[in-house]
């Protein structure tokens, strides 16, 4: 019987998250991946957030029973702060952001948020608590307007025009013609890369999270534009807590924290300057992403 039920209960969901505006349809495609067993406890409360503290505490999971993915993670992230996760592609660190966000339920340890496990509060809060700007931002095919309203239901033309503002992309939807109606996606116009990550950071100011993802959320763009972009991500992450995910480390250097993840452990952390002396992985990450910076340099003069 429970066979039967499956799938009603992961299309609720499914509705369910994209009404609170999850925020991309990567994010989506995870979900539907997603093993159905993420319920809500049985009179679940919703989570209340007031400082945005969040804490991994001993957190292990895989994925498959026979592979452990994260091996114990301890993490504490205090209110406000910027902590980066960077590491090795395969290291952990979307699967640390997909655990924050409970598409998937640990196998042992816990996670909290402002002292409250996130396993016994209610979806719907706690993915109202939290932004994640991706790597890849998928838009409708839609308007402008309303991909940047996605972010939060029932949203105004005003708000969503904030918000454009803060992400920085008011001027260039305000130059076009039909303005916030201009239809974007497969059969509308086509934004660039740096374009779409606005929209994106558009649509999460709208939310307002105090808790922040920002999984290697310019490493698909050219440097000159991720350079732009940083500093309106910069200016969204103040006052909120907030976890950048980078492969490129030229992106963490400014986090009050920067935490190496190596084969699903905490292998070094510390501020860039502590780590350089350190002359770990870090250090040795550090150099490496230097020596290519250069060469891309020269060839280019
Ligand atoms: P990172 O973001 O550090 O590159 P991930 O957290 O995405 O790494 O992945 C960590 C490991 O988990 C990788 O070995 C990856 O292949 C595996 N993995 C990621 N997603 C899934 C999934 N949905 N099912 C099974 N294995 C996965
Ligand atoms: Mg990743």
């Amino acid at each position: 019987l429970s066979q039967l039920f499956r799938p009603l209960d992961m299309l609720g969901w499914v509705y369910r998250t994209i009404r609170q505006g999850v925020i991309d349809m990567g994010a989506m495609f995870d979900l539907i991946d997603t093993d159905a067993e993420v319920k809500d406890a049985p009179g679940a409360p919703a989570l209340r957030v007031d400082r945005g503290e969040v804490r991994f505490e001993d957190v292990r999971f895989g994925y498959d029973r026979d592979r452990e993915i994260l091996k114990g993670i301890d993490l504490v992230i205090t209110p406000g702060q910027t902590v980066a996760v960077v590491g090795p592609s395969g290291a952990g660190k979307s699967t640390l952001a997909r655990i924050l966000y409970r598409f998937y339920d640990l196998t042992g340890g816990r996670v909290t948020i402002d002292g409250q496990d996130i396993s016994q509060v209610t979806q719907a809060s706690l993915r109202a608590a939290i932004g994640i700007v991706p790597q890849d931002t998928v838009l409708f095919n839609d308007t402008v307007g309303y991909n940047i309203a996605y972010g939060r239901e029932g949203a105004n033309a005003d708000e969503v025009a904030q918000a454009a503002r803060g992400a920085a992309i008011a001027g260039f939807i305000e130059s076009m013609p039909d303005g916030y109606s201009t239809r974007v996606g497969e059969r509308g116009l086509k934004l660039s890369g740096g374009e779409k990550q606005r929209v994106a950071i558009a649509r999460t100011l709208l939310k307002n999270p105090p808790i922040l993802i920002l999984d290697e959320a310019t490493s698909a763009l050219d440097s000159r534009t991720e350079a732009e972009i940083l500093d309106t991500l910069e200016a969204i992450e103040r006052g909120r807590t907030t976890i950048v995910i980078a492969h490129r480390l030229s992106t963490v250097v400014n986090a009050d924290r920067i935490v190496v993840l190596e084969n699903g452990q905490i292998a070094e952390q510390g501020t860039h300057a502590e780590l350089l002396e350190q002359r770990g992985i870090y250090a040795e990450m550090w150099a490496r992403q230097q020596a290519e910076r250069e060469a891309v340099a020269e060839a280019a003069e």
